[in-house]
């Protein structure tokens, strides 16, 4: 991947996905690259995984689609899994069912809306035929066939290992812009961005998120994301190697990352509503994150200044964004003596 070009020395501040992808992919173009980071785990520790420019999108984030299904590619052709162990991929479609009729018509808006946009998904009369393991009155959906989900926690570590081969140096955190060295910096810090940047509009939005174990003697462990509308409330289950990821929650709550007792009441009634076989599956973590979300809910990725750039607010879709996202800073990075 090293590209031979004249290049120079990058500083990365943040090691969290958004950081991690960056770094690792100035290092394959030839960038000497050092990134600050903290002991702390960020957003990415807690996501869900799930890569889904489809299931996610709502009418009013054309752009957003856009960038996902962009970033998606990257993901799946475009060499952004090269080097990382094939397990990271846990599910490679998505099911997204509706409880009440309420929830149907939300569906319906949705699956209406990609299709205008030229991204159609595929709309199931009888979903329990796809997924024998959904309750009972549950008929209607859509599939997604394309969307893929990670174990989160899997690819932070397998970024962070490639970095390491490609020779990253670590640095302790970085709390003064003036202070780090190099020809370019990339702000990455996540929710700390504004701290090292005032005035970047860029808040935390809380989520709590719950890892159920499978068992013995537990429903055999899912294939595919089921996402679901559950009486206007969202909930989504995405497969990991041992158990699924639950989640998640979403509202603001300044800096608060404990897990409250109505967060993950709600997260387990809906999804025991969907998939009542879960009830089974142990209990092994709650947790919550802090996504960083902007006004727009769109990334910011783009130069500040002649050596600065920042690639944050990556809100609900930092590991979808993320091989977008190292694409883009490539694009702005001038190699020194290119200038
Ligand atoms: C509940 C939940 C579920 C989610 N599910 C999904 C999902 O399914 N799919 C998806 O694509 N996205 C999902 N997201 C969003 C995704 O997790 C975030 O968008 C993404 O993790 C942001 O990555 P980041 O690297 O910008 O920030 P972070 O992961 O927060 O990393 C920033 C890092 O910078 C460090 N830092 C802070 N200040 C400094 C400093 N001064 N110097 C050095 N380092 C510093 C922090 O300690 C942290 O480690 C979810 C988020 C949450 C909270």
């Amino acid at each position: 991947m090293h590209s031979g070009a004249p290049t120079g020395t990058l500083a990365v501040i943040g090691g969290g996905v958004i950081g991690l992808s960056v770094a690792r992919r100035a290092a394959q173009a030839g960038w000497t690259v050092r990134l600050h980071r903290t002991g702390a785990h960020g957003a990415s520790w807690v996501a869900g995984g799930m890569l889904a420019p489809h299931s996610e999108g709502w009418p009013g984030e054309e752009r957003l689609l856009r960038l996902g299904l962009e970033s998606l590619r990257l993901w799946r052709e475009g060499g952004y899994l090269d080097g990382l162990p094939p397990e990271v991929v846990t599910a490679r479609e998505s099911l997204v069912v509706a409880v009440d009729r309420a929830d149907v018509a939300d569906l319906r808006t949705v699956a209406d809306w990609l299709a205008d946009q030229g991204h159609p998904v595929i709309w199931e009369p009888a979903v329990r035929d796809v997924e024998p393991l959904l309750a009972q009155g549950i008929r209607h959906g859509f599939r997604a066939p394309t969307e893929l989900a990670v174990d989160n926690r899997a690819v932070v570590e397998a970024l962070a290992t490639a970095c390491e081969r490609l020779g990253v140096q670590w640095a302790p955190p970085a709390h003064d812009l003036s202070r780090v060295s190099g020809d370019a910096v990339v702000i990455a810090n996540g929710i700390d961005a504004p701290a090292l940047c005032p005035g970047l509009p860029v808040r935390p939005v809380k989520g709590e998120v719950l890892r159920l174990r499978w068992r013995k003697g537990c429903m055999p462990l899912l294939g595919r994301v089921i996402r679901a509308r559950v009486h206007g409330r969202q909930v989504y289950v995405v497969p990991r190697a041992d158990g699924v990821v639950v989640g998640a929650t979403q509202y603001e709550h300044g800096r608060d990352t404990a897990p409250v007792v109505s967060g993950v009441r709600d997260l387990l009634d809906d999804a025991c509503a969907v998939l009542p076989a879960l009830g089974e599956y142990e209990l092994a973590e709650c947790a919550a994150g802090l996504r960083p979300m902007t006004p727009d809910n769109l990334p910011l990725v783009h130069r500040l200044d002649e050596r600065t750039l920042v690639a944050t607010g990556h809100g609900r879709s930092g590991f979808l964004l993320a091989p977008w996202t190292a694409e883009q800073i490539m694009s702005e990075l001038v190699p020194v003596g290119v200038q």
